[in-house]
């Protein structure tokens, strides 16, 4: 592995298991040599966290619920005490009520839309502004979105319209942070098969279809997405900001199935 990461430190939210994508991508920073800090949500996850970030040589791991502001703002003030700066950011949470991620979009309820917005879009711009601060030298921050931000997926939903706005908003951070040599970006992940993403409907057969479809014929693992993270985050990717990069087997590229796929 490479030292492309040695000297960067940096916190990672949104590690629940070792099938997320967080952790893809915080694995991936740690074998390219990054010190890294974790955030859990809960201690039901905590549990599971701690010997994924212990592996990883992790100083700090930090219970932080993004619904509770304190709970943020005692991460980034524990992380201004102990390292003074940061040089990276991941953010991979996203949330919505499972009872709304079928049926039909027209029927997500006033409350389940704030709080899909606040968790999934708002809280990346409440802790890219946490971290800027921390970023005195400059760094890299990420968000991870999902292609059914732009095109109608099934099911997806309020996810979608979320997912919409928080592109919007890497875009709009690029341009704040810009000038303090601070790139935001985000990563549009083909599906994979985590927690969140089993919260929408009829997810395995969208993977599947993606699997058939897709000019590679095949999804991402969580070491492409975390190849992904790497070059956006290290001085790979120092000419990348308020991009939306597709780690998704090619996708979002097709207009249509595989013919053969009609005739099924
Ligand atoms: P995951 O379930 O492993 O991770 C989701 C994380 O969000 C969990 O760690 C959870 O604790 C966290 N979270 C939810 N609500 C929170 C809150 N209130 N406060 C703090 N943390 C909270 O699933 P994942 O698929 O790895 O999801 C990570 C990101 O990737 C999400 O933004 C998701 O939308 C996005 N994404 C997923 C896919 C997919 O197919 N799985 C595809 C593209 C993008």
């Amino acid at each position: 592995k490479s030292n492309l990461m040695a000297g960067k430190r940096g916190l990672i939210m949104g590690v629940a298991n070792d099938h997320s994508i967080a952790w893809g991508i915080a694995r991936t920073l740690a074998a390219h040599g990054a010190e890294l800090a974790f955030t859990y949500q809960g201690d039901a996850f905590g549990k599971r966290v701690k010997p994924l970030a212990e592996s990883v040589g992790a100083k700090h791991l930090l219970p932080c619920d993004v619904e509770d502001i304190a709970s943020v703002d005692a991460v980034f003030d524990t992380l201004r005490d102990d390292w003074g700066s940061i040089d990276f950011f991941v953010h991979a949470i996203g949330f919505s009520d499972r009872s709304e991620l079928k049926g039909k979009y027209a029927d997500t309820s006033r409350e389940n839309f704030s709080r899909t917005m606040l968790i999934s879009c708002f809280s990346f711009t409440e802790t890219a502004k946490r971290a800027a601060e921390l970023m005195t030298n400059g760094g890299s921050m990420i968000t991870l979105t999902y292609g059914g931000s732009t095109r109608v997926m099934p099911n997806y939903n309020v996810m979608g319209v979320a997912k919409a706005a928080l592109e919007a908003s890497v875009r709009y951070l690029a341009t704040d942070y810009g000038p303090d040599n601070i790139r935001v970006n985000a990563i549009s992940a083909g599906p994979v098969r985590t927690l969140a993403g089993a919260g929408v409907a009829d997810a395995r057969q969208m993977y599947n279809y993606q699997k058939r479809n897709a000019p590679l014929r095949r999804t991402v693992s969580l070491d492409e997405i975390g190849g992904a993270a790497l070059y956006m985050l290290s001085d790979l990717g120092s000419g990348v900001t308020g991009d939306v990069h597709f780690v998704d087997s090619g996708y979002s590229t097709i207009s249509m199935p595989r013919l053969e796929e009609l005739r099924v």
